[in-house]
This record gives structure tokens, C-alpha cells and sequence, in this order.
């Protein structure tokens, strides 16, 4: 522990981003003694509430930034989409975890994807498409079905578009708005999987256990601990986990999408995606784990020793998506459940509202 880089109880961490990540980490860190100066350019930032200091202002008002830097010990994010320049800047003036090359990276899909490549590590067929022209080659790398993703903002099944025998790729390419894309080969998956770590400032790393997820319309719809996976793909995911970590010399919470294939002969794990952050498939461990991965990554972030991350009951998380939040007061009586809402004031269809976390065997 560097005692001089070290934020101490009382002292301020700074969180670019002000969505329900974000909210959920300014609690987690005042209930370590620490305070949480937000800064966000949506004035309805739910993270807002709850912060102890606020900046409302656009990720390129330089003065705003500054001062920003100036009030806190140090800065983290809670969305990978902002702007790299953003990061740069801050990081100039005071310690960015993670930092900006971690945040690039996991800002273009094809540049992630090229980096698991140069680490050995496994993904779907795929092909960069630069122009519409580039689709047709790109098919015969990774046959059909396949989805055509935006490089850049795509999150949520955003920007996403499946082209199907006998579709006209034109139409998936107008879909998703004409940009600069790769295309990837559609993955018979077993089931989906995800590792959630932390590495602190020291190179420590800390797992959580393998959740298995489920996704309706690209969205996460539940999460479960423990997965269905034996412990050798338990160990290969977090390995995979740590191998990017250090690679990226990461520090704070990373999350690692993962497709299980069936067994065959090639390998059982396919990366799809990394998200330098804290993860929606690890809001679990706030009610199955001792350290939550919210404090988990304020510690790392502020240079703390990392916590415990053992898991301690076996969870259910399910999101609250639009209008699914009409069931709070029922969700809130459940025994053996927890109500996590993010106070936002409009539950927009697929918007994600809260989530609950059913502990399994509860009985009272
Ligand atoms: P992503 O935005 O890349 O995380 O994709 C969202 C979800 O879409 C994933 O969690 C999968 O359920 C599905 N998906 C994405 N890419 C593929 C793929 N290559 N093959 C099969 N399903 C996929």
C-alpha cells in the first residue's frame, strides 16, 4: 500500500458518469468513509442524489474538468463511453483508474477483439467492415448467421443488426446507422458467462465467482451464482480475467463476457466482450458477498487493500426493466429478496430501473 497515493477515510474520489453504476458506487464508498464528487453532463443524473459533491457539465468544458481534478484524490468512471480525450485530460492532473488505454481499448470493439487475439485468447470469427463493401468479404470469414456490430456506443444490443441466410446485408448495414463496424459470426452458445475481478494498485487480484447470465432483446435480463460450470472453466474464466487485467495493467473492477460453448474440440470459452467497469452481472455480490463489487472497486480505485470477494449465498439477480418496476412494493416484501432502485423518474420501455436480489434457500 503507497501510503502517499493512498485516498484515506474523508477524502474525496471522483466518478465520471452519473448513472445507477455510478450512484451505487458513491454509496458503497461513503459506507467506507469516503466521498464521492460526481460530475455528469445530464442534469437527471440518478447518481446525483446520493453524492456528496457534483459537477454538471459536458466531458470537453476544460475549466469544469480542472476543477473537477483539482477536488478529488482521484478519478474512476462508471460507463466505458467517456471520451478517451476526457480521460487524458484528467489523468494529466491526478491518477485515472482504470486508465485511458483500458478505456480505448474497450471503446472499439475491433481493437478488443484485436487484443484478445494478441493474448491468446479465444473469440468468434469476426471481420472488420470499414464501408458496405467490406460486408461481403467479412460474410465469407464468418458465414451466416452473423451479427454486423457497431465498432463504437454500442451497449445494450445497441447498434447491432443479425444478417441471416438470404438477408440483404444492406438492410443490417442501414440498421445500424452506416458506421464503421465488425462483423461476427453468430455463436451456438451453451450459456453465457461472465467473470467480475478486481486488481488493486499493487497487481493484487481478486475474483468473484462465475455468474451465468441471460439476455433477452441484448439486454441482461437475470444473473445466477453459482453458474452451472464445472471448477476447470470456473478457473479458465478468471484466468482469462487476470490475463487482461494484467495486460492492461488494469486497476478496479473488470468485467468479462463470456459465451460456454458445448464441449467439442475446439476451446470451451469465447470472449465477447470486456466492460472496464463495474458490471451489471455483478450487482449480485451486494447481497451474496461481503464486499460488494461497487466497494470492491472504490478500494482499488483509492489504493485500499482489496476485500474479500467470497461469496457467502447463492443469488438470483433479475433487472427491473421498464415497467417492471410497477411490482416495487411487492418485489420489497418478498422475504429473502432486496430492492435495489436507481430513482430515475421515467421507466422508458427496456430502461433498467432497479434490480432485485433473491437469495435462494431463504427461509425465515
Ligand atoms: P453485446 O452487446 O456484444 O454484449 O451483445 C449482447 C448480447 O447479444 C450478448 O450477451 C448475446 O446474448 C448476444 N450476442 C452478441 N454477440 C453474439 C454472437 N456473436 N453470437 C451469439 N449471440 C451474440
Amino acid at each position: 500500500m503507497n501510503e502517499a497515493l493512498t485516498a484515506r477515510p474523508g477524502m474525496t474520489v471522483g466518478i465520471l458518469g452519473g448513472g445507477q453504476l455510478g450512484r451505487m458506487l458513491a454509496t458503497a464508498a461513503a459506507e467506507i468513509g469516503l466521498s464521492c464528487h460526481i460530475y455528469a453532463p445530464e442534469a437527471e443524473s440518478p447518481a446525483f442524489a446520493v453524492a456528496a459533491h457534483r459537477t454538471c457539465a459536458a466531458y470537453d468544458d476544460e475549466a469544469a474538468l480542472a476543477a473537477f481534478a483539482a477536488s478529488v484524490a482521484a478519478v474512476t468512471f462508471e460507463f466505458e463511453n467517456v471520451p478517451a480525450a476526457t480521460a487524458r485530460f484528467l489523468a494529466e492532473r491526478i491518477p485515472v483508474y482504470p486508465n485511458p488505454d483500458a478505456l480505448e481499448v474497450s471503446q472499439d470493439r475491433l481493437a478488443e477483439k484485436q487484443l484478445m487475439t494478441e493474448l491468446g485468447i479465444a473469440v468468434a470469427p469476426y471481420a472488420e467492415v470499414a464501408a458496405l463493401n467490406g460486408i461481403y468479404s467479412a460474410m465469407a470469414r464468418t458465414g451466416r448467421p452473423a451479427i454486423l456490430k457497431t465498432r463504437r456506443m454500442g451497449y445494450d444490443g445497441k447498434g447491432q443488426a443479425i444478417i441471416r441466410t438470404g438477408d440483404d446485408p444492406v438492410t443490417a448495414w442501414r440498421m445500424i446507422g452506416e458506421q464503421p463496424a465488425i462483423l461476427e459470426g453468430f455463436v451456438a452458445f451453451e450459456r453465457e458467462v461472465s467473470v467480475v475481478l478486481a486488481r488493486g494498485r499493487d497487481g493484487a487480484m481478486r475474483a468473484y465467482d462465475i455468474v451465468e447470465n441471460e439476455h433477452q432483446a441484448g439486454i441482461l435480463a437475470r444473473s445466477t451464482v453459482p453458474a452451472r460450470v464445472s471448477p476447470d472453466i470456473a478457473a479458465e474464466a478468471v484466468a482469462i480475467g487476470e490475463k487482461i487485467a494484467t495486460a492492461l495493467d488494469y486497476v478496479g473492477v473488470l468485467a468479462v463476457e463470456m459465451f460456454l460453448l458445448p464441449p467439442g474440440s475446439g476451446p470451451r470459452l469465447l470472449v465477447n466482450e470486456i466492460a472496464p467497469r463495474v458490471h451489471n452481472s455483478g450487482h449480485w455480490t451486494q447481497d451474496g458477498c461481503q464486499i460488494s463489487q461497487f466497494e470492491q472497486h472504490i478500494r482499488a480505485v483509492a489504493g485500499w487493500p482489496l476485500g474479500d470477494p467470497t461469496r457467502h449465498s447463492d443469488v438470483v439477480m433479475t433487472n427491473l426493466l421498464g415497467d417492471d418496476i410497477a411490482a416495487w412494493a411487492a418485489i420489497a416484501a418478498e422475504p429473502g429478496a432486496r430492492i435495489h432502485l436507481y430513482g430515475k423518474a421515467e421507466a422508458r420501455a427496456g430502461r433498467k430501473m432497479g434490480h432485485v436480489n433473491r437469495i435462494k434457500g431463504f427461509s425465515r
